[in-house]
């Protein structure tokens, strides 16, 4: 027997038209790239979407065309999520930060057929163009004043929507059509393209607002340094039209200072971003002794937020962090870290033990760890194996078929090698390629970065595997110090001492002037494997 409820799909054009109905006042607020401050409203940029949406029928551009962006987080790039995935097409985020051989591969691979781009990557747009034939048209986010002079020939955003009526339905879509486009950075191959649906937006916008999750709510001000072109902002573009928080958009500017003038100036209560972002913020504030007037929660994710980094912000500034873990494949939401009734009543430590895991599922999301047979692995918080994952915003296969089909069993593996505790919690030991194989045991270099980068002058910490004669690998400490700091090889290594097992110790210190990172701001380990493939350990 069937049951008797409406069935409207799921669609991202509900999530801007139900903002706008409910919360049309609510601010968005924009600090662009050409300067000033912007402002205005869920209702006007909805308006701005359906003409947006309109301009782009009358480019030509059909039901799941795909559509490019290289831009920051600002209001006209919400403008073109809505606006493209909204009438049916395909948003292309393309992370900027990627080297423009590899973009011009996105773009041609994912046919492009107009690509939005900010002023600020207009010198990359005309490096790109050559090499992207398929692309009709480069769309400028900005006005004809400011269209850049080395693009005389790029369409005008403003100009594009100036000419076109709001009066524009959004089309009743299948919830299953591809609604957007991501890919993954790919530290090795090819980038292979995520494509999300309508229906899986709207579940993890759902999924994501949760108490449990990152609790947002119509009386958050939301400031996502998390990127729109990586990831989706972690889903922030969307949870937050969904529960009619304000909306702040940092633009190009993610410096320390940048940041938290806006936090303090709008009044931000919430905000998500990788470790490195926060790493910046927190020595800006210490800097000046600074103090958050409004924050009340930040997700940090993207890489393992070390718990030095969580105390700073809990203990010092007052500011709830939520460790969260997930992966573009998982639109990105798998587990965000927050506490139960159990650890109600707990001491301080116990509880920032706890967050420095990387959370518990949110409903939606099924885990479990295999061993190397895939047989699954009990939930102790000691046994560690790949981590599997399932659910409705899962991919079950990459755009175009790349790679082939990634599942197994229906699971999806993360390549993440992980623990899960009693309670659920996960702590990821490791991504399972980082991980350091010593004398047939395994050491996790994420534990022993957390431990270095607790020591004061530590700005930043990498540990890899280096070849031994005798162990096979043993981990080598890479160390970027604070500005002005000292400290001697010896002094960190005994620093080690009680805080890990003895045999986890790394067997050598190196001090570099600064650590190598991907795209998405993770440390690039690859990178650091290649420059100490041949490093003496004392120990060798
Ligand atoms: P890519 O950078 O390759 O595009 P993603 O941005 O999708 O990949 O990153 C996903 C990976 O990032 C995860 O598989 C995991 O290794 C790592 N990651 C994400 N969040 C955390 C976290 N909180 N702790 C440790 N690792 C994390």
């Amino acid at each position: 027997m069937q049951g008797l409820m409406q069935g409207q799909p799921l669609l991202i054009s509900s999530l801007i038209s139900f903002a706008d109905r409910y919360h049309g006042g609510t601010e968005i607020v924009s600090r662009t790239i050409e300067g000033p401050i912007h402002r205005y409203s869920y209702r006007d940029a909805h308006k701005r979407a359906r003409r947006l949406a309109n301009a782009l029928r009358r480019l030509g551009v059909q039901e799941a065309d795909r559509i490019g962006t290289l831009a920051w987080n600002g209001f006209r790039h919400f403008e073109i999520y809505y606006a493209v995935s909204g009438m049916g097409a395909v948003c292309h985020t393309i992370n900027p930060r990627l080297f423009p051989e590899q973009i011009a591969y996105i773009a041609n691979h994912a046919e492009d057929r107009y690509v939005f781009f900010d002023l600020t990557f207009a010198p990359l747009v005309a490096k790109l163009r050559p090499h992207c034939p398929g692309v009709k048209g480069w769309v400028a986010m900005t006005d004809r004043a400011h269209l850049p002079k080395e693009l005389p020939d790029a369409l005008c955003f403003e100009e594009l929507v100036a000419a076109e009526s709001d009066d524009f339905d959004w089309p009743e879509l299948d919830e299953d059509a591809a609604s957007s486009l991501c890919y993954t950075s790919g530290t090795t191959g090819n980038p292979k393209g995520v494509l999300y649906s309508h229906r899986s937006t709207v579940l993890h916008s759902y999924g994501a607002a949760l108490p449990d999750a990152m609790k947002l709510s119509a009386q958050d001000v939301v400031l996502p340094v998390v990127p729109m072109f990586h990831a989706n902002a972690w889903g922030l573009a969307y949870a937050c039209p969904l529960v009619g928080a304000k909306l702040v958009f940092p633009g190009a500017a993610l410096d320390g200072k940048s940041v938290y003038e806006l936090f303090e100036g709008e009044k931000v209560t919430f905000s998500g971003g990788v470790p490195t972002v926060w790493l910046a913020l927190l020595q800006y504030m210490a800097e000046g002794n600074r103090r958050f007037s409004t924050l009340k929660r930040t997700v940090i994710g993207g890489s393992a937020c070390p718990p030095a980094m969580i105390r700073a912000f809990e203990q010092d500034h007052g500011v709830e962090v939520l460790h969260a873990w997930g992966m573009t494949e998982m639109s990105p939401l798998g587990t965000v870290c927050q506490l139960k009734a159990v650890h109600q009543g707990k001491s301080l430590d116990d509880r920032l033990a706890v967050k420095s895991k990387q959370g518990r599922a949110i409903f939606g999301v099924e885990l479990k760890i295999v061993d190397s047979a895939g047989k699954e692995l009990p939930w102790d918080g000691k046994a560690f194996g790949d981590l599997m994952v399932r659910g409705p915003w899962i991919a079950k296969g990459y755009f175009k078929g790349e790679g082939g089909d990634p599942l197994r069993g229906g699971w999806f593996p993360t390549g993440d090698v992980a623990t899960i505790d009693e309670e659920g919690y996960i702590q990821i030991t490791d991504r399972s390629k980082d991980v350091i194989k010593s004398g047939g045991e395994w050491i996790s270099s994420i534990e022993l970065e957390n431990v270095a980068v607790a020591h004061p002058a530590v700005a930043e910490a990498a540990v890899i595997g280096v070849r031994h004669p005798k162990w096979d690998e043993r981990p080598l400490l890479v160390v970027q110090k604070k500005p002005g700091a000292a400290v001697t090889r010896e002094e960190l290594l005994a620093y080690y001492q009680d805080k890990v097992a003895k045999w986890w110790i790394p067997d050598d210190v190196v001090f570099v002037e600064a650590l190598p990172h991907t795209a998405t701001g993770k440390l690039l380990k690859t990178k650091l494997r290649q420059d100490f493939e041949t490093h003496k350990l004392p120990t060798g």
